[in-house]
């Protein structure tokens, strides 16, 4: 996974000419972190995870980056996902560097309590290194708010009173409003932009999301508020499909107390993988990363995909999507919205002044518009595709303030 990641920064660095000596530090994690968390389990038998926290780069303010609670955790995912968070905060210009990790475990498959207990081993071992003006965690694929809750009360036996030191919180614990759904709002207003450029509407539109979680289940209620038709929907169990536009608030219901959209009344049943070729304009690929593939993408209809999953499209893949002309938004930029709404949190915590949900989704809106604006201006100078030209505008803001430190030398042009 890390070789992706790292396919994608070399062809934005050969478009900046950037030398060798500048890529391999900016390749290069910060600090790799690997700790071993034991536990007795709740029937009293002696259990453990490894847990990861990798942080890449911190030249433009504290790293910043998810939790993943998962069995295919591991120290590669980790620095694939680090390497993606520096660019995508870089991308969206929030003062934060980019970090990643988790714990190789699944909590489909533990107790609540186990789950507590495990989280808390994390903050114990990881203590040093994460903080306010350090690193600061936040939710991803298997972690909530109420994980967040936990590392903050852990951490603050340690440190203090300290809200600052992981964002995505509940909202009695100094969360922000708008949190929980600002990634599905990011994917919604860089929708709305790459509509423009392609000249469509929202009016009628068809929408195919994979994943209906925090990401997909809040993308496809906003983007179905603007008057699309969700058609397809596919997750880990299952798919269901309507041509009329699926009911997202029952679909969300039905979700909240299934966990899967597999078995709602309100479409057709369909094979979960279908939905990457669903025959739609607008396809939302929102779970896991390698989604779309040498398998696929010949299938693929969509001729705009949203990427509100991170890496959800292996360079080959890419490759074959830019030549056919489909608008890729790309991960760094359509899912940088919770990235951005926990910039938001952080600032609000080391305030101790709380935003009101308007204000909140106003300054995302804006954000999110001026950096898919600013993508765009790069792909057109360099005439490449927007992934391209998003990783150019990072590595440039990044290597900029790289120098500005004087980590490297000066006559470094870019
Ligand atoms: P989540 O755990 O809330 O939901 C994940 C969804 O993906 C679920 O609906 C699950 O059923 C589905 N899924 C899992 N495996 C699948 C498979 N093999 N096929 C089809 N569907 C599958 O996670 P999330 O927070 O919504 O994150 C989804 C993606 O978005 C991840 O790549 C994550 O890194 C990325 N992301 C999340 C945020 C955020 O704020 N939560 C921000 C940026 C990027």
């Amino acid at each position: 996974m890390l070789a992706d990641a790292h396919y994608y920064f070399h062809k934005a660095a050969d478009v900046l000419n950037l030398p060798d000596r500048l890529r391999e530090i900016l390749v290069t994690p910060t600090r790799v972190v690997k700790v071993d968390l034991v536990f007795d389990d709740d029937d009293g038998v002696l259990q453990h995870y490894v847990g990861f926290r990798v942080q890449h780069n911190n030249a433009r303010g504290p790293m910043k980056g998810g939790l993943r609670f998962h069995p295919s955790m591991d120290e590669d995912h980790a620095a694939a996902l680090a390497n993606l968070m520096t660019w995508k905060t870089a991308v969206v210009d929030v003062p934060f560097g980019g970090a990643k990790g988790g714990i190789n475990c699944d909590p489909a498959t533990m107790s609540e309590r186990e789950l507590n207990t495990v989280t808390r081993r994390f903050v114990e071992q990881t203590k040093d290194v994460i903080g306010p003006m350090t690193d600061i965690p936040a939710p991803d694929v298997n972690t909530n708010a109420k994980v967040m809750g936990w590392i903050m009360d852990e951490y603050s036996k340690y440190a203090g009173f300290s809200p600052g030191v992981v964002t995505g919180k509940p909202l009695q614990l100094f969360g922000s409003k708008g949190r929980d759904e600002a990634t599905g709002r990011g994917v919604m207003v860089v929708l709305d932009e790459a509509l423009k450029d392609r000249n469509k509407s929202w009016q009628g539109l068809r929408v195919a999301v994979q994943g209906f979680g925090n990401v997909g289940a809040n993308a496809a209620r906003l983007i179905a508020e603007q008057g699309a038709k969700i058609i397809a929907v596919g997750d880990h169990l299952g798919g269901i499909s309507n041509a009329d536009g699926l009911d997202i608030d029952a679909l969300n219901d039905w979700v909240q107390e299934h966990r899967t959209v597999k078995g709602f009344s309100g479409g057709e049943p369909f094979n979960s993988p279908d939905v990457i070729t669903w025959d739609v304009d607008v396809l939302i690929p929102a779970a896991l990363e390698g989604a779309i593939n040498e398998d696929n993408v010949d299938q693929i209809k969509a001729d705009i995909i949203v990427e509100g999953a991170n890496a959800p499209t292996l360079p080959s893949a890419h490759e074959a999507l830019v030549q056919r002309g489909v608008l890729v938004v790309p991960d760094i930029l359509a899912n940088a919205g919770g990235v951005t709404v926990s910039y938001f949190e952080w600032v609000q915590n080391i305030q101790q002044f709380n935003w009101q949900k308007d204000r909140v989704d106003q300054e995302l809106t804006d954000i999110m518009r001026r950096a898919y604006a600013a993508v765009k201006e790069v792909a057109v100078e360099h005439s490449t595709d927007l992934r391209t030209a998003a990783f150019v505008l990072a590595i440039r803001r990044v290597s900029e303030a790289a120098m500005a430190r004087k980590y490297v030398a000066e006559d470094i042009q870019l």
